[in-house]
């Protein structure tokens, strides 16, 4: 069927079109009422219905694949690589199941998981969906503040941790930072689980509250934990977002509507089925993880590869060696990842047979255009830009490959997805974008199935940050984006990165962008700063591909950006002054944090700095403005 078709029908029709995808997952009880919309914004999909998570993902597939490996957790920190075929998935989640019940956890019950990419975090998160526990999964990079904000919201009855996690080789202790949360913690948790890789070997329990996971497994090598069959809309897991612009919020998503849209995408966006193997090199903490390492993959039987280590060891290589050596169909990564890549030697993208390499998909963050084409035309592979946010829990905007997939339009993440009622809004005016005019992305309610239901014990705060922007009742993305005359979407960054130079109203992304166009640049970050006549002015903080460039190459690099940005947006958009650094900062999950580069610049207060990757990239900063712009107006 074309895409047109079926997404005017999602559109028109959502409870035919939504009861037809309901069929690709396994319902308990079939749900009474496709849509119940009584009391917008809120609404429930499969309301009445009943199913689990874990069932679908594990259960459903022991009869016709049971020796098929379901994940593959690679490390190449530890070295270890462990494969584990459903059967196996099948036993090692229901002995976590029986040890998660030993410690009191019950349905409904928070479960917080602090663990990098490692299969005991599927085995964890696939535990608690079997018993009906919500668990909330923290990115094993986070510090104990970050861990202690979102254990004292989801008040989890329990903690499982990892021992350790590596990075570069490097070993870096969880156990210090979990006792320093609870530490720090209004309400800690009463238990902690530790899975130990071995890597800790001075690790401290403390009596009463910490518990070993091995013991544990021993115990019930052959525990059998029924499936907890969950009304559709019944909380599944909360997910905290990343904090790009300020405190994380507990975005909380439901059992029903997330399996279905997962198995929907899967299919028509992701292209992957039954037996094909899908390589998404994220994190579990983040929703890409949840949504396209965990549980999409397995819902639809597929084999998914979880990878912990880093794009540039043992070599540049490693990445496409993994898609040669497994057979990988779809990758999924993300623009920043590709930049660091990008650093490095092409020779490495044609080093390895990716002839079962169909797709490469990239989300996250914009991908730009030199970005996108190095990638794709060093692959010889088609990137598939895709647009969405972790309260969405499935791409807003993409293309369809594997249904009917539309021409590319680099700097586009394409078309609506299924379900997605989309609209451009003038944030005054609250009217219509016309094509090519920009505005606000918005979502007409109701959300489609596998979106936030609400915020964590906050539905106030949810209808606050997303549906009070304008007078109509809309879900807004807080991100700037145009409508073409045919119909794709090009998103220009959030709302809060918009700078007005001397009246006109400029997207940091578009001049980031432009900078971006020069050969010499890896990558750049464009902010307000406040500037006495003009209102705001541009200033470019740049990073250059070859690292060790001398001054006079970084001045000439500095002034060629000037002049692409100028030549490309005007001289509106020519930039103050633009500094040459070593590095930007960047979040967690390698996002640009502007807000600290503009509160450095300005000598104003950050902010919480806490999910900041690597704080010296701030000294950084503050050494190149010390030094002085490589180019000033
Ligand atoms: P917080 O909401 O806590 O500030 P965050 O928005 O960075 O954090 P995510 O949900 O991971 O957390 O990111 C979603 C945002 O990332 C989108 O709203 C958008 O700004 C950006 N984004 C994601 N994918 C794309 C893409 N393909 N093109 C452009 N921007 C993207
Ligand atoms: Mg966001």
């Amino acid at each position: 069927m074309r895409y047109e078709d079926l997404y005017r029908r999602s559109i028109e029709q959502p409870e035919a079109f939504w009861a037809g995808e309901a069929r690709a997952i396994h319902w308990h009880k079939p749900p009474g009422r496709i849509l119940d919309y009584a009391e917008p914004p809120f609404r429930a999909w499969f309301a009445g219905g009943e199913t689990n998570l874990c069932y679908n993902a594990v259960d459903r597939h022991l009869a016709a694949r049971p020796d098929q490996p379901a994940l593959v957790a690679i490390s190449t920190e530890t070295g270890v690589t462990r494969s584990v075929t459903y059967r196996e998935l099948h036993r090692e989640v229901n002995v976590f199941a029986a040890a998660l019940l030993e410690l009191g956890v019950g349905r409904g019950d928070r479960v917080v998981i602090y663990m990098p990419n490692m299969v005991e975090a599927a085995y964890a998160m696939l535990a608690c969906a079997r018993i009906g526990a919500i668990h909330s999964v923290v990115f094993g990079g986070f510090a104990a503040h970050n861990l202690a904000l979102r254990i004292d919201d989801a008040q989890p009855k329990l903690l499982i941790a990892a021992d350790a996690g590596m990075r570069a080789g490097k070993v870096i202790r969880y156990k210090p930072l979990v006792d320093e949360a609870c530490a720090l913690a209004r309400t800690p948790p009463p238990r902690v689980l530790l899975v130990r890789r071995g890597l800790d070997p001075d690790l401290a329990m403390i009596p009463g509250r910490d518990v070993d996971y091995a013991p544990l497994r021993e115990n019930y090598r052959d525990a059998e934990v029924p499936v907890a069959w969950l009304e559709s809309n019944a909380p599944s897991y909360l997910l905290y977002t990343s904090g790009t612009t300020g405190k994380p919020k507990g975005v909380q998503r439901d059992v029903g509507g997330h399996a279905v849209a997962l198995a929907l995408s899967m299919r028509t966006v992701f292209d992957v089925g039954p037996g094909q193997v899908m390589f998404s090199t994220s994190d579990v903490g983040w929703a890409v993880g949840h949504s396209y390492n965990v549980y999409g993959p397995l819902i639809v039987g597929a084999t998914s590869l979880l990878y912990e280590g880093l794009p540039t060891h043992p070599d540049a290589g490693i990445w496409w060696q993994l898609c040669a050596e497994y057979g990988v169909r779809t990758m999924f990564s993300s623009p920043t990842a590709i930049r660091v890549l990008k650093k490095q030697d092409p020779a490495w993208l044609k080093k390895h047979d990716l002839s079962q390499l169909k797709w490469l998909f990239l989300a996250g963050e914009p991908l730009d255009d030199p970005t996108a084409t190095w990638i794709s035309e060093g692959l010889g592979k088609p990137v598939i830009d895709n647009y969405w946010q972790t309260e969405t829990g499935w791409p807003v905007l993409c293309l369809q490959p594997g249904l009917d997939l539309k021409p590319v339009k680099f700097g586009s993440p394409g078309l609506p997805n299924f379900g997605y009622r989309l609209r451009v809004i003038n944030e005054v005016t609250g009217a219509e974008a016309g094509a090519d005019e920009k505005g606000v992305l918005v979502i007409q309610p109701p959300l489609p199935p596998g979106c936030l239901t609400t915020i964590w014990g906050d539905d106030a705060r949810f209808l606050k940050s997303y549906f009070s922007h304008f007078k109509e009742l809309l879900y807004s993305s807080l991100d700037w984006a145009i409508r073409d005359r045919d119909g794709y979407f090009f998103i220009l960054g959030r709302t809060d990165d918009v700078i007005n130079v001397a009246g006109h109203r400029l997207g940091t992304r578009e001049i980031e962008e432009a900078v971006s166009t020069h050969p010499a640049v890896a990558e750049a970050a464009v902010i307000g700063a406040a500037d006495e006549i003009k209102g705001q002015v541009p200033v470019v903080f740049a990073t250059l591909r070859n690292a060790a460039a001398d001054a006079d190459a970084r001045e000439a690099a500095a002034a060629g950006m000037v002049e692409r940005v100028t030549a490309m947006l005007g001289g509106v958009a020519r930039p103050a002054r633009v500094y040459v650094v070593n590095a930007l900062p960047k979040t967690r999950s390698g996002k640009l944090l502007r807000r600290s580069l503009l509160a450095l610049t300005q000598k104003t207060d950050p902010g919480d700095l806490s999910t900041l990757d690597d704080p010296n990239a701030l000294e950084e900063i503050k050494r190149a403005l010390v030094r002085g712009p490589e180019w000033h107006a």
